[in-house]
C-alpha cells in the first residue's frame, strides 16, 4: 500500500496556506495513471487530479487506493470540455464511489452539484469552464458557485488576450474563499505562474512536457525549476518577454536561470503581447520592472515609453525596456551591441571592424540594426536582401553598396553577416550564401541559434572560415539587458548553459 502524504490539516487544505501544485494526470491506462502519480509526487507536486475522463479503462479502486498523495477526482463531460460521452448517471455513480473510496476532492461541475450529495471527509471543487472568453463579471459567477455549497471554487476561463488575466488576478484578489482560477490558452499562462502571488488555492501543472491536459498547463519542472513557483510572492520583482508568438522563446530559460543563479527575489514570464501600449499600461502596476520585446513589437513598443536610449530611438528598435521605482519606463537596444561584440571577438587578435568589408544578408529588424551598428563600428558594408526595396531603402539609409541576392557571390567581403531566418530550424537544410563564395579566413557570423551549427556555418567551417552562431549574441543581448535591470554584472556561463539545456529540450 502506497504512503498517503497528507495536506497539514484541515484549515490549511481549506486555502489559508501557501498555493497547491496539483499535476493533473491523464494516461493510457491504470498503470500508467500511477506511474504518472508517483512521479508527480517524486517532481514535487502537493497532490493530483485524476482525470478519469482521460484515463481509459480505469480501475478506481486501485488508483485511489496507490495514489501518493491527496487526489482530486474528476470525470470531466463533454459538455465542459471534458471526454465522458456516456450517461450522466453512470459518470455521477463514479464520483460518489470515489469519494466511498476516500478521494480527498471531487471536482463537481457546477451543473451537476446538486446531484451529487455531500460525503464526510470529501471536499467538493465546484468547477465552471469556459472555453470561449471570460464570462463577466467574474465576482457574480464565483457567488452562484460558492452558493452551491461549494468547499472550494474552480473557475477556468479562456483568455483571448494576456489582459484576460487581469481579471482572474482581482477576482482571487477580492475573495476569502479557498478559489481556483486560471485563464487557459498561452495568453493565460501568467495566470498560472502567478497563481501563488494571488492567492489561489492550487495551480495545475503537466506531469511533464507533452502531456498538457488543459492549453497552456505548465510542465511541473518548469513550474518549479525555472519559475520557481513556491518563491512567487507579493513582493517577487516581474520581468517578462513581450512577443507574438512567445512559445518558442529561450528568454525565460535563460533569464530565470539567472535570476536564481545571483539569488535574486524575481522571476520572468512568457507575456502572449497583441497591443503593446495597453499592456504596459495595465501590467507594469503589478510589480513589473522590466520587459524584454521581440518580434514584432519593437517598433510599436516606442510609443508607450518616457523615454528611449538614442541608439534605439536612431534604429526605431527597443529590445528592453526598464521600469523606474516612480513606475517611468525606459527604452535600449541590447541586440546591435551584443552582436556586434560576438563579431569582434571572432576577428584576428588586434583587428577591429574599422575599414573592414561586410557582407549583410538581411534587412529586417536584426538587419537594420546591424546595417547601423557596423556603419558606426566604420565598417564599408555591402547589403543584400531578398526584397530588393526594402534592402535598397537600408543601403540609402546607412550609405552602404547594395547587390542583389542572386550577385552576392561576386562580392569577396572580410566579413559575412547573415541575419535571415533562412536555416533556422525546422528548415535547417536551407542557406542562401553560395558555398563558392566561403574561402579560408573570412570571418561568417550567423544570427541563427536554432540550431547551433547551421548549414551556412557548416560549410563555412569546412572552408576554413571563422564561424560564429548567434548563440553569443543571444547571451550578449540577454546579459545586456541583466544589467540594465539589476546593476550587477550578469551570470553569462549560467546565461549560455541555460541557452543550450534549452535548445536541447526544444529539439
Ligand atoms: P525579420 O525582421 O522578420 O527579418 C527577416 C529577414 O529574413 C528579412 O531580411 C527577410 O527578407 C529575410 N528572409 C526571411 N525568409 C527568407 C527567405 N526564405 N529567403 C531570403 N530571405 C528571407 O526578423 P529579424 O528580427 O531580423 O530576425 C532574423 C533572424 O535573426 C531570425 O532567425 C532570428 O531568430 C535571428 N535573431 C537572432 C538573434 C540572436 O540573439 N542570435 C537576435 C535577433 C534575431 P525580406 O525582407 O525579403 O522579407
Amino acid at each position: 500500500m502506497a504512503v498517503l502524504r497528507s495536506l497539514p490539516d484541515e484549515e490549511k487544505a481549506l486555502g489559508r496556506m501557501s498555493t497547491l501544485v496539483c499535476v493533473s494526470v491523464a494516461a493510457e491506462g491504470t498503470k500508467a495513471a500511477i506511474a504518472a502519480m508517483a512521479a508527480a509526487v517524486a517532481g514535487g507536486a502537493d497532490l493530483v487530479e485524476l482525470r478519469l475522463d482521460l484515463i481509459p479503462g480505469f480501475d478506481l479502486a486501485a488508483l485511489i487506493g496507490r495514489r501518493p498523495c491527496p487526489v482530486i477526482v474528476t470525470y470531466r463531460p463533454e459538455r465542459e470540455g471534458g471526454r465522458f460521452v456516456g450517461d450522466e448517471s453512470e459518470r455521477l455513480a463514479v464520483l460518489r464511489r470515489a469519494m466511498a473510496l476516500g478521494a480527498e476532492y471531487v471536482d463537481i461541475e457546477h451543473d451537476a452539484s446538486s446531484s451529487l450529495e455531500r460525503v464526510p471527509g470529501c471536499r467538493r471543487i465546484v468547477s465552471y469552464h469556459d472555453f470561449e472568453g471570460v464570462p463577466r463579471p467574474l465576482e457574480q459567477l464565483h457567488r452562484r458557485l460558492a452558493a452551491l455549497d461549494a468547499d472550494v471554487v474552480k473557475i477556468a476561463v479562456t483568455a483571448r488576450r494576456i489582459e484576460d488575466n487581469l481579471e482572474v488576478f482581482r477576482l482571487l484578489q477580492g475573495t476569502d474563499r479557498p478559489t481556483i482560477a486560471l485563464a487557459m490558452g498561452e495568453a493565460g499562462v501568467v495566470s498560472r505562474l502567478l497563481a501563488g502571488r494571488y492567492g489561489a488555492f492550487l495551480t495545475f501543472a503537466s506531469v511533464e512536457a507533452g502531456a498538457a491536459v488543459a492549453p497552456g498547463q505548465v510542465p511541473l519542472t518548469d513550474l518549479l525549476g525555472m519559475y520557481r513557483f513556491r518563491g512567487i510572492t507579493a513582493r517577487t520583482a516581474l520581468y517578462g518577454v513581450m512577443a507574438n508568438p512567445v512559445g518558442h522563446s529561450m528568454s525565460p530559460a535563460v533569464h530565470n536561470a539567472a535570476f536564481r543563479a545571483v539569488g535574486l527575489d524575481a522571476v520572468y514570464l512568457p507575456l502572449l503581447v497583441q497591443e503593446p501600449v495597453s499592456f504596459l499600461e495595465q501590467f507594469t502596476p503589478l510589480g513589473f520592472r522590466g520587459y524584454s520585446v521581440t518580434i514584432p513589437h519593437k517598433q510599436t513598443v516606442i510609443a508607450a515609453l518616457d523615454e528611449v536610449q538614442p541608439l534605439a530611438a536612431r534604429l526605431e528598435s527597443v529590445n528592453t525596456i526598464a521600469v523606474d521605482d516612480d513606475g517611468r519606463k525606459r527604452g535600449y537596444n541590447t541586440d546591435v551591441e551584443g552582436a556586434l561584440v560576438t563579431i569582434e571577438a571572432a576577428l584576428p587578435p588586434g583587428e577591429t571592424l574599422k575599414g573592414k568589408c561586410v557582407l549583410l544578408v538581411g534587412a529586417g529588424g536584426l538587419g537594420r540594426a546591424l546595417a547601423h551598428g557596423l556603419t558606426e563600428r566604420g565598417a564599408r558594408l555591402v547589403l543584400t536582401n531578398r526584397t530588393v526595396e526594402r534592402g535598397l531603402a537600408l543601403a540609402w539609409e546607412v550609405g552602404a553598396e547594395f547587390v542583389a541576392m542572386e550577385e552576392m557571390g561576386r562580392v569577396t567581403p572580410d566579413v559575412l553577416v547573415q541575419t535571415t531566418s533562412v536555416g533556422m530550424h525546422p528548415r535547417v537544410e536551407d542557406s542562401i550564401v553560395p558555398a563558392g563564395m566561403l574561402r579560408l579566413g573570412l570571418v561568417v557570423y550567423d544570427a541563427v541559434y536554432n540550431p547551433l551549427e547551421t548549414r551556412l556555418l557548416r560549410e563555412a567551417r569546412r572552408a576554413g572560415c571563422r564561424t560564429v552562431s548567434g548563440l553569443g549574441h543571444f547571451v550578449n543581448q540577454a546579459a545586456g539587458q541583466f544589467e540594465l535591470w539589476t546593476d550587477r554584472p550578469a551570470p553569462t556561463d549560467v546565461m549560455r548553459e541555460a541557452l543550450l539545456a534549452g535548445l536541447g529540450a526544444k529539439d
